[in-house]
């Protein structure tokens, strides 16, 4: 007998294994001694009491739904498909591939995740910048370091499900398949990435590190290979770009060659840090909260600007860190693991960015969003890994000065006044739009959080456009420009959706 029901449980019940088979026991009327279940949907509901909101599929003859994946194909003879970047785009797309009997030749301009972990850990030590290896370039991609949310809004692109399927195959925890705001963490994110690589490999997939692709090998209008950064031609049949929004030098290959790209709205602003115990406070609307509730999160609207301003990549226990690529700017984000137990909750809040704000930039054509964001990293920039900040009070009221509230950021942020560190759109939008968020989380404005920039690394200011059925270049037949740099996904999961989607493709086009 299987039965799906739908229950509400205290975070005490949730937390007790024991307790939530008793409950599932009792209400689907299967022995306890008989019971296997899968939950397949939970979420927190903390309107009044906390309450845990779970759909459950129960059995009493253990013959619960198998969420394998599709085998994975020895192609050491099959036919080359070169991948450009191993970030979830590239890396899910490498996946697809090897299922449908492909052979995924990835190229990456940075490193290993093992080795990046100490270029990173150079980074912060030396305060010098490796421009191909760094939290934006290497193994894994951009959201290797961060927070691993798994939410998407772009639910019509394609199968979440089998990104998240596997995710937990190569080794996230069960829980994303079924929480209504997965994540997954950095600590466990990168050990899942170096699953997934040796997997690939074993298929007999292969990976270059250190390869930074600099150019297309074309013939009549075909792209028939790369060229590298070291000289070397690489041929293979079909390649798939999967470069992300921080590889601006690839925006520049399609400008200079009048390849067809398109400035693309994004959005920019700071990121805002609060002690976690207080946005718990406000989220659990009781200073009193269960200890076994999670660190809280929050997604807010304002509704009091003449633009978007929206929180955005929210890190509960989180901490901000320099997502720098080159020397002399400036950019953060967020990233935490899979505990989230850190002291400090962090966000972006950013502003629309829209194609009438780079004017100024109209001589760069589809670049000139891609050069206002890289003008306002240049301003935001203090000195090495020093990084702008205010108190987010005296940010809001514009009058008032106080001092920095403690901060997770590492090695320091400078005290600085950010009228004059960001544009006046961008600045009187994000004033207005703190007030809207306060005016729904009281409290929200408060002299224990700071406002930390500059985030602008949201979405890519560029789209390299694609045929909608082919998902090929219109000018470079057998290219595929996928995920966040090709300006198709934004995030983790679809990004890893718009790189499966593009493998389907290339299959379907050479029949296997
Ligand atoms: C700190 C941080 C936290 C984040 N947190 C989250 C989160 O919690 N949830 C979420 O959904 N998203 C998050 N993101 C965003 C997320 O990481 C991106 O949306 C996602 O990684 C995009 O995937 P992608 O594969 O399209 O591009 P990327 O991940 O950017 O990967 C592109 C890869 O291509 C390589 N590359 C670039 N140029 C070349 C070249 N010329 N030759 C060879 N290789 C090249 C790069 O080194 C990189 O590895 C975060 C990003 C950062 C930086």
């Amino acid at each position: 007998m299987r039965k799906e029901i739908q229950i509400s449980v205290s975070p005490e019940q949730w937390a007790d294994k024991e307790e939530l088979e008793r409950i599932i026991s009792r209400k689907t009327s299967i022995d306890l001694k008989y019971l296997s279940y899968k939950i397949t949907k939970q979420s927190l509901d903390c309107r009044r009491k906390p309450l845990y909101h779970v759909n459950v599929i129960a059995s009493s003859n253990n013959d619960l739904p198998k969420t394998d994946p599709a085998p994975f194909l020895n192609v050491e003879n099959s036919m080359d498909v070169i991948v450009v970047g191993a970030g979830p785009c590239g890396l899910f797309a490498a996946l697809k591939l090897i299922q449908k009997g492909l052979r995924p030749v990835i190229l990456e301009r940075g490193k290993d995740v093992e080795r990046r972990k100490k270029d990173i850990a150079l980074y912060f030590r030396d305060e010098k910048i490796n421009e191909d290896s760094n939290y934006c370039f290497g193994e894994g991609g951009a959201g290797t370091f961060s927070d691993g949310k798994l939410y998407t809004r772009s639910n019509k692109k394609g199968n979440i499900d089998e990104v998240l399927q596997l995710l937990v195959y190569f080794g996230a925890k069960e829980e994303v398949l079924y929480q209504s705001h997965p994540h997954i963490g950095t600590d466990v994110l990168s050990r899942v990435v170096k699953n997934i690589r040796e997997e690939i490999l074993r298929c007999g997939g292969e990976y270059r590190f250190d390869t930074r692709v600099d150019n297309f090998i074309l013939r009549d209008g075909e792209v028939i290979g790369v060229t590298t950064s070291e000289g070397e031609d690489i041929m293979a049949d079909r390649v798939i770009l999967a470069t992300g929004h921080s590889a601006r030098d690839i925006y520049q290959l399609f400008y200079d060659n009048n390849w067809q790209i398109e400035a693309k709205p994004f959005a920019m602003g700071v990121r805002v840090e609060h002690p976690q115990q207080l946005i718990n406070e406000i989220q659990y609307h009781n200073k009193s909260y269960s200890s076994l509730l999670p660190p809280a999160e929050y997604s807010l609207t304002a509704d009091n600007t003449d633009r978007g301003v929206f929180t955005f990549c929210m890190c509960p226990g989180g901490i901000v860190v320099p997502t720098v690529d080159r020397e002399g700017i400036m950019v953060v984000n967020g990233m935490s693991n899979a505990s989230r137990g850190g002291k400090f909750a962090d966000s972006a809040v950013v502003v629309t960015v829209e194609e009438k704000d780079g004017k100024d930039y109209q001589q760069y054509g589809p670049l000139a969003l891609m050069k206002l964001q890289q003008d306002c990293e240049r301003q935001m920039y203090h000195k090495g890994l020093t990084c702008p900040a205010q108190n987010l009070l005296s940010f809001t009221d514009g009058k008032t000065h106080l001092p920095l509230a403690l901060s997770s950021y590492k090695p320091a942020l400078a005290d600085t006044d950010m009228n004059f560190k960001l544009p006046e759109f961008i600045y009187k939008n994000l004033q207005a739009g703190f007030k809207s968020f306060d005016s729904k989380m009281k409290g929200f404005i408060t002299k224990e959080a700071n406002v930390i920039g500059l985030e602008s690394r949201t979405s890519s200011p560029v789209r390299i456009v694609r045929d909608k059925i082919t998902m090929q270049h219109p000018q470079l037949k057998h290219l595929y420009p996928c995920g966040e740099g090709a300006g198709y996904a934004g995030g983790i999961t679809s990004s890893a959706i718009d790189g499966i989607n593009a493998a389907n493709k290339i299959a379907e086009e050479l029949g296997v």
